[in-house]
């Protein structure tokens, strides 16, 4: 049942309280959680022991460096922690189990390329030998770049051309271990022609197409019908042709990627099994091997829910960990096949907790009624008059025959109205009789067993909409996309009750661009508590677990650029640095990527305003307050500035 607008706080509201209703310690994966201040604060485990800072804080740091909102706040310590876990868990699974081979992971840069990030993980990825995939020339000369250590491993997925070929076969040539994986029989005779060209022989994966389903929302990566890798007849053609040109020798991998954020962990183990088919007969075919490539897939408990559901996911990452080195030592120890070398190319869930959006409510529009009148004018219509005594008449008797009088009455008033019977007083007064009767239902609502199902939806009609300092479309855009569902939530005052019901919009001009899908302890809901905003505070919400996928698939929607971004490392005593940071996009800076001229269009304005000098319609010193200002806002940010320089 939904808690209403209007209550009052409750005197006795814990943290506790709080932690419930937004389940931060469910999704939180213990990155996340809120201090003893009411705050949500990120705590970093890789120091001993454990120490936290609080978001306020960071933002704190960020005014005082005239970074604005909205800003996208990364930590590095959580993507070195997720990096350290992810190796660790599958060291662990490896010597539970005996395996004989190792793990090798890599960070497929789709994920997330921005330039810190990939270095980041580069860097501390080192010392677990963690290498990077690429789907493209671009990521290709971005891994060729960032990655120094030559026992890790790069992975060329996607379409290759000569030139892609040839940047590869150059870095093999450098003693960098770097994969050509197949992803369609057409790609072969480039590789083999490349390389006998440049005289350097290539290692050579092949990606099969997966049969098994998986469920949640990828599962068109998997199956029959997925548009990327090799049928069972185009790999054996691979091998007539490895053959042929007497390099089936260069068959190191099979490579088979099932699908993103997938929830249900015996989708994983029929995925490797597969796979493991396919890689023993592909040994039977006369290849060497030695790489088995499982690809993404690991999922983030967005809900924090663990079930299969899609954003959620049915397992934790040791039980990833131990299903997929369990069931290749299963499947391959009866045949005698030496081990291979895992690799895994897990993106989402090395990068989602480690960067949060945050941002600013600008204002707030709530559908509370107006007062009313004690009665209306004799003269007033007569369905103005009988929508009135719906109003008075409302009580836990009557409510459902009220609501649907309230909305007759209604609609035959807007009615008179199109037709000029009534007026825009008349009409404004029917609106405001019939919001206070569904306010009254709703909260008649709130003390009834059994809702009838037109009325379920009432309580969310009247909720209030919370205007956010961001654009959905350029920070957030699988929320519009594929309804993907991120945990949101006020980053303070989390010791006070919020008595709130809201969704929240951004500041485009998009019906679209709105966040009203949220995570509950219950389930997703329709609608987020959050607190009536207090004079001369900012209230602020971050968006978690924005890391993967949301920082470039993003768009310039309305004009909305990159947003401010902001790396900290927090050391162990707890104070932190701010490592990186970046100037979001200014107003020229998107005008450009339109292919406008800031310049031009500065002297375009110009002479509009030196005419109207000429005209008389301004003097010259009017002029040239207009040009500064037209001249600040090119250089200023596209968010919504609050004025305080
Ligand atoms: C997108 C992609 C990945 C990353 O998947 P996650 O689910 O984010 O881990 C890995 N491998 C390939 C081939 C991909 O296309």
């Amino acid at each position: 049942m939904q808690k209403t607008n209007s209550n009052s706080p409750s005197e006795d509201w814990q943290i506790s309280d709080s932690e419930n209703l937004y389940a931060i310690n469910e999704w939180g994966a213990g990155y996340f959680n809120i201090s003893k201040r009411g705050e949500v604060q990120v705590t970093v485990q890789n120091n001993q022991p454990s120490n936290s800072v609080s978001l306020l804080k960071i933002v704190e740091g960020m005014k005082e460096r005239g970074l604005e909102m909205p800003c996208i706040l990364r930590i590095e310590n959580v993507l070195d922690h997720r990096i350290k876990e992810l190796n660790e868990a599958f060291h662990r699974a490896i010597s539970a189990v005996q395996y004989q081979g190792e793990y090798r992971g890599v960070f497929p840069i789709k994920v997330n390329q921005q330039c810190h990030v990939i270095e980041e993980i580069a860097d501390f990825g080192q010392r677990f030998n963690h290498g990077l995939e690429a789907g493209s020339k671009a990521e290709l000369i971005i891994a060729l770049s960032q990655l120094r250590d030559h026992n890790s491993l790069i992975i060329c997925n996607g379409y290759k051309d000569a030139e892609f070929v040839d940047l590869g076969l150059y870095a093999t040539q450098l003693g960098i271990h770097c994969f050509f994986v197949l992803e369609t029989p057409a790609e072969l005779p480039i590789i083999l022609e490349r390389s006998k060209a440049l005289g350097i022989t290539p290692f050579i994966g092949v990606r099969i197409k997966s049969s098994v389903i998986v469920d949640g929302h990828w599962n068109e990566d998997s199956g029959d019908r997925s548009i990327f890798g090799l049928s069972t007849s185009a790999l054996l053609d691979v091998v007539e042709q490895l053959k042929d040109a007497n390099m089936i020798d260069c068959l190191q991998m099979l490579h088979c990627h099932l699908g993103s954020q997938i929830p249900n962990i015996r989708n994983i183990r029929s995925g490797v099994l597969e796979a493991c088919r396919f890689y023993t007969g592909l040994i039977n075919e006369g290849a060497p091997m030695g790489y088995l490539d499982l690809g993404g897939g690991l999922a983030v408990d967005y809900e924090g829910a663990r079930t299969n559901s899609t954003h959620s996911m049915n397992y934790q990452l040791d039980e990833y960990c131990v299903n997929i080195v369990e069931t290749i030592a299963e499947c391959l120890n009866p045949l005698q096949i030496t081990h291979p070398t895992i690799v895994t190319e897990s993106g989402r869930a090395t990068v989602a907790y480690s960067s949060l959006l945050l941002f600013n409510i600008l204002d707030v529009r709530n559908h509370e009624p107006q007062p009313l009148p004690a009665k209306l004018k004799e003269s007033d219509h007569e369905t103005l008059h009988n929508l009135f005594s719906v109003n008075v008449d409302v009580n836990e008797n009557n409510f459902q025959e009220c609501y649907n009088d309230a909305l007759y009455y209604r609609d035959e008033i807007r009615e008179l109205f199109r037709r000029g019977h009534l007026g825009l007083r008349d009409r404004a007064l029917a609106d405001n009789i019939t919001l206070s009767v569904l306010d009254k239902i709703a909260k008649l609502l709130k003390s009834i067993e059994r809702i009838p199902p037109e009325l379920e939806n009432l309580p969310e009609l009247l909720c209030d909409i919370y205007y956010g300092n961001f654009s959905l479309f350029q920070s957030l855009p699988d929320i519009w996309a594929i309804e993907q569902v991120f945990p949101v939530m006020p980053i303070h005052r989390l010791d006070e009750q919020p008595t709130r019901q809201a969704i929240i919009a951004d500041i485009t001009c998009d019906c679209d661009g709105k966040i009203d899908k949220f995570i509950s302890p219950q389930g997703i809901r329709n609608t987020l508590p959050l607190h009536s905003l207090n004079e001369d505070e900012e209230y602020y919400i971050g968006v978690f677990l924005v890391g993967a996928y949301q920082e470039t698939l993003g768009d310039l929607h309305n004009l909305f650029g990159d947003t401010n971004v902001v790396s900290v490392k927090i050391n162990p005593d707890s104070s932190f640095d701010f490592v990186r940071e970046f100037q979001g996009d200014s107003i020229a800076d998107v005008l450009s990527y339109v292919e406008y001229e800031p310049k031009q269009m500065l002297e375009q304005f110009r002479r509009t305003a030196e005419q109207a000098v000429r005209d008389k319609k301004i003097s010259a010193s009017q002029r040239q307050k207009m040009l500064r200002a037209f001249k600040d806002s090119l250089q200023g940010y596209t968010y919504f500035e609050r004025e305080q320089h």
